[in-house]
């Protein structure tokens, strides 16, 4: 059993860290921190507002001035310094946000150990910030340089809450002071990292306002000295977001949700296939809270039965139970609300026809806590609610297929297009398909990986941007052409 002593979270009253100092909000309001497995009030954290996202950006807009003289080099030595410091913590961040989101600690220990890559590969790209030169008439130097927009905002969801507050990490390469606001649901360890960070940076460099949606979130977004905002999240407030940053032309990137496409062709080895099905659900690292979970399956008519058989017996066994275990794979989602939201979308799968095979219900195990058995439904349509809405929970839709031409039409059928996951043996077909896939990232015989570096970002209603890449850091930069007529 890992060390769960090092986290004492209980009842501890959080503060915000704006322009280098702890704080309580201006309006003197806390928010509670839930535990989903127990659902007992595990610490507070600042309800925060307008006037504290005011501060933030004039302290921001103070670091600035000095992290925009480092330079590249110098940036990327303090970035590495913060990366080894969360190395040093893994255990550590692992068990805040099992404490704080319900997921199990296992995935929590490998977003802790990604979040670092992250501030890691960011720091590597800092050295290709550059410009381009023109070639011109010899009493003309043309060239192009790219720079820091001053402070940005970043906005983050509840369910990899450590791993999220990492997407500091393009923006501060790149030369800016970032606002940082966490999940009302899920702020412990974005405060931690601050912590971690505080004395690495030039004094304000990272705030952390905490605080709900339409009160700090929306304040991030309205500040007009704001012009770069990242948001991860779902569309509509990601639609709400687009309209409020339209006053001020801000650029924006945005993560948003996704009804991730998993086509199962009839060669499959069919219980690769199925375990294929479960890791790329992400139900064990997050009970399918996940925006590139698979969570619709087209399964050929040939195999169809056989892969149910298969799929339901792997998901019957995974283990329900305490978050904190190792030996934990489901946990509880992450607050009452969405747990109401996921067993509403169960309702409306039976009662639209669909064939409920396994879990649906609250394990018998638990009187407390937000928990979900796994669930599988067959003999889904497309006309159903579990087939065309974005869930987020632990429950998998399974819908039949014989055509191809249909399947793709049905598969690129809703108004997302974040992730898709093809499986064959048939490398040309699979191919094929995956060209034939409206989605931003497409696996082909396993989905879930990703490696630092490569981009990430949804067609349709699913984003707008990639992240994780070169053209993540570029967007927090902007390009200004100088001409120069010599004399
Ligand atoms: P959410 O949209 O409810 O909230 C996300 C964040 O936005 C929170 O910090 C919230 O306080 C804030 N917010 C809410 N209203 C706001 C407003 N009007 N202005 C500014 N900020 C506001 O999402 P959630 O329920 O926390 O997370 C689940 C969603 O996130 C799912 O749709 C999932 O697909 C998506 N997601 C996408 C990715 C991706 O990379 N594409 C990754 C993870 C999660």
């Amino acid at each position: 059993m890992l060390e769960q002593q090092k986290v004492e979270t209980t009842k501890k009253a959080y503060k915000m860290l704006i322009g280098g100092e702890w704080c309580d909000s201006k309006s003197g309001g806390t928010i509670d921190s839930i535990d989903p497995s127990n659902e007992e009030v595990i610490a507070t954290v600042p309800d925060g507002g307008n006037a504290d996202v005011a501060d933030a950006v004039e302290a921001g807009k103070a670091a600035f001035v000095e992290w925009r003289t480092f330079g590249a080099a110098k940036r990327q030595k303090k970035m590495y310094e913060l990366a080894h410091r969360m190395e040093e913590h893994i255990e550590h961040f692992a068990m805040l946000d099992v404490l704080d989101s319900g997921n199990p600690l296992m995935g929590m220990i490998e977003d802790a150990k990604k979040a670092p890559q992250e501030i890691r590969s960011f720091a590597n790209m800092a050295s290709e910030l550059k410009g381009t030169s023109f070639e011109t008439p010899d009493d003309v130097v043309c060239f192009t340089v790219r720079e820091a927009f001053g402070v940005v905002g970043l906005i983050i969801p509840f369910n990899h809450p450590y791993r999220f507050a990492a997407k500091v990490a393009p923006g501060l390469a790149a030369g800016n002071a970032v606002i940082l606001k966490p999940s009302e649901t899920t702020s412990l360890s974005a405060l931690e990292f601050a912590a971690l960070a505080v004395d690495i940076f030039p004094k304000g460099l990272i705030s952390v306002v905490t605080g709900y949606g339409h009160t700090v979130g929306r304040a991030i977004v309205q500040h007009p000295e704001i012009m770069r905002l990242a948001f991860t999240g779902s569309v509509s407030t990601g639609q709400a977001i687009m309209r409020d940053a339209a006053d001020h032309m801000k650029r924006l990137s945005l993560e948003l949700g996704g009804k991730n496409p998993m086509i199962v062709f009839p060669d499959v080895d069919i219980d690769k296939a199925a375990q294929g099905c479960i890791k790329g659900m992400n139900l064990a690292r997050s009970m399918g809270q996940s925006c590139q979970s698979n969570s619709r399956v087209f399964v050929h008519e040939k195999i169809y039965d056989r892969f149910l058989a298969s799929l339901v017996e792997k998901v019957a066994k995974l283990k329900v139970g305490d978050p904190r275990l190792e030996t934990t794979v489901i946990g509880p989602v992450n607050h009452k609300r969405h747990y109401d939201r996921i067993m509403g979308f169960i309702e409306s799968g039976k009662d639209q026809g669909a064939k409920l095979l396994t879990g649906g219900v609250r394990p018998a195990l638990f009187d407390k806590g937000y928990y979900i058995e796994p669930t599988v439904f067959s003999d889904v349509t497309m006309e159903m609610r579990i087939a065309r809405e974005e869930i987020f929970g632990p429950v998998v839709s399974i819908l039949k297929w014989n055509d191809y031409e249909t399947v793709i039409k049905e598969a690129n059928g809703t108004e997302f297009g974040l992730t898709a996951n093809i499986w064959t043996n048939d490398l040309t077909l699979a191919n094929r398909t995956a060209k034939a896939m409206q989605a931003g990232l497409v696996w082909i015989n396993g989905a879930g990986g990703r490696v630092p570096g490569v981009p990430f970002g949804g067609y349709k209603m699913s984003g707008l941007g990639k992240e994780g890449d070169l053209s993540d850091l570029l967007s927090y930069t902007q390009e200004k052409t100088i001409i120069t007529n010599l004399q």
